[in-house]
């Protein structure tokens, strides 16, 4: 199957979605070309040297130089135009929910969005805020697909080779009339929860505001960055860029420690693409541990003390 994968640009790299959205294409196809626009379009293309692509284009043209949503869209309906993909595939970003339903609409092919897994046509997706899951398939040949964050690994990317081809659009100023504005970037303080390595997650265990302090206290001491659930922000205890689900970020860590959160799929469905996820709990039937590599069944109040005491000594040490 012939796959296109259209990538996003990262302020000069490539978006973590970007790749996780090539991993999945690798496992549904055998033929994928990527799709490279704007004015780092050759830098993308570089990073994807040591990955098995049958290619990457590369679109470079004054009018999609930075992102706008007509030009984005032209320039993939050119594309799939000449190239004829059965899937094209971008990982399920705002710019890709901005964009990809003009190329749709453009092209008359079925757009799934924000689907967690694929096969042989048919496509699962997330509905009734993340409680079932929904398949999905498509009476069109051709189908275009964005992936949820965390639904493919960038860790199973094939290794392999790939060589990069200038694609030649034709672009005009009466077919880009969309101007966007400086990226809307969210008040996220300091915290980029997105390409942290290590997060601390506090759930509703927590029982009460003024224990809040001793899980910062642990992050300091571990270098981590700290989320929560829901509950913890309703309650005003932490602030809204901090939560992890499926009404907030969706992180990937190389280790998410969750420190009393049940586990509800909306939460999960945020952080159940971390490498490895620990656990403590005082109830030992709680969700969370069934997806947990590391369950610590007790009560956190307990442990958490004993825990930076113990990092303490091992640094004074
Ligand atoms: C439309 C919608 C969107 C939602 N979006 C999100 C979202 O984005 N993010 C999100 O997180 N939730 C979201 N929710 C809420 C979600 O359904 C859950 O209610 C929420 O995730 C539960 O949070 P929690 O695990 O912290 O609390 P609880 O479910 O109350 O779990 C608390 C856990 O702490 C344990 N515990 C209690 N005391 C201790 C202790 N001393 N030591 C150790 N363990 C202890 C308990 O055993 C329990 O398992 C959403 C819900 C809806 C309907």
């Amino acid at each position: 199957m012939d796959i296109l994968v259209v990538l996003e640009d990262n302020h000069g790299s490539l978006h973590r979605m970007s790749r996780e959205a090539i991993a999945g294409a690798q496992q549904l196809g055998e033929s994928i070309t990527a799709l490279a626009i704007g004015q780092h379009a050759s830098l993308l293309a570089d990073k994807l040297s040591g990955v098995d692509l049958a290619e990457v284009l590369t679109v470079s043209h004054e009018l999609v130089s930075s992102y706008n949503a007509d030009g984005y869209a032209e320039v993939v309906r050119q594309i799939i135009e000449a190239e004829s993909p059965q899937l094209i595939i971008a990982g399920h970003t705002y710019q890709t929910r901005d964009y990809m339903p003009r190329v749709s609409a453009k092209c008359d092919i079925p757009f799934i969005p924000d689907v967690i897994s694929a096969e042989d046509g048919s496509y699962v997706k997330l509905v009734l805020n993340s409680k079932l899951n929904a398949t999905v398939s498509a009476s069109s040949d051709t189908v275009i697909l964005s992936f949820q964050s965390a639904a493919y690994s960038d860790e199973d990317l094939v290794p392999g080779s790939c060589a990069s081809r200038p694609f030649e659009v034709n672009l005009d100023t009466a077919m880009v009339r969309s101007e966007t504005e400086e990226p809307f970037q969210e008040d996220a303080g300091d915290v980029d929860l997105e390409s942290a390595e290590l997060i601390i997650s506090i759930g509703r265990g927590i029982e009460k505001e003024e224990n809040i302090p001793m899980v910062f206290d642990l992050a300091n001491a571990l270098g981590a960055e700290i989320s929560a659930s829901r509950p913890v922000v309703d309650s005003g205890w932490m602030e809204s860029f901090r939560q992890v689900g499926s009404s907030g970020q969706t992180v990937a860590p190389k280790l998410y420690f969750s420190l009393g959160i049940s586990g509800a799929i909306q939460h999960v469905v945020g952080m159940k693409g971390s490498k490895n996820i620990l656990s403590i709990n005082k109830d030992p039937d709680a969700p969370i541990f069934e997806i947990s590599d590391y369950a610590v069944v007790g009560d956190l109040l307990e442990i958490i003390p004993k825990l930076i005491e113990a990092l303490q000594t091992e640094k004074n040490s």
